[in-house]
């Protein structure tokens, strides 16, 4: 197949791939196992991203069960994948749009309480939406959350239903891996 970016080079699928999945909005995903498609001239790369809906349920289970706490983009990463506006998910946590996008920005810490009732709401709602109870012990893990730590979030895609947590090193796993 010819490349329709430069029309000159061939694509070819590379398999087993590590990617930092920052398009999710998150900046430590990684998702192992991944096909690309690659041309040979202009060296274009395209992540065959299947099974999203799965994946993205996959990722938001890890961030809400994370031993750490959570981060403005875990926030809205979890406001989104419930599909709600900022009003709507401020008012079901019983604060105010504009304290939620100090969240989400960083610019307030968010603490312990609200933490904790972000991760149960996520887990209830998805629950309700869902019809299925999770399996997760949620309370539990978010009463162990210990101040910092670092992960990074990994999903095989040979199995998106998986998460795994992998500990951050100094230098990260870099964006791209191609094998
Ligand atoms: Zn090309």
């Amino acid at each position: 197949m010819k490349c329709d970016v430069c029309r000159k080079g061939e694509i070819r699928t590379r398999s087993r791939q590590t990617y930092r999945y920052k398009e999710c909005g998150l900046d430590n995903v990684y998702l192992l196992n991944l096909e690309f498609r690659v041309c040979d001239a202009c060296g274009m790369k395209v992540p065959r991203l299947k099974k999203m809906p799965e994946l993205h349920a996959t990722i938001a289970r890890a961030v809400a069960m994370q031993p750490c706490p959570l981060r403005g983009q875990d926030i809205r990463f979890l406001r989104k994948q419930l599909g709600y506006s900022a009003k709507e998910w401020a008012t079901l946590l019983r604060t105010n749009a504009s304290t939620l996008s100090r969240w989400e920005n960083n610019q307030q810490e968010i603490g312990p309480q609200s933490d904790t009732l972000i991760r149960l709401l996520y887990f209830r709602i998805r629950d309700e939406k869902e019809g299925t109870l999770s399996k997760e012990s949620v309370a539990t893990a978010a009463a162990a959350v210990s101040t910092g730590c670092f992960l990074d979030l990994c999903v095989n895609m040979n199995n998106p239903s998986v998460y795994s947590y992998k500990l951050r090193t100094p230098r990260g796993t870099g964006d791209l891996v191609l094998t």
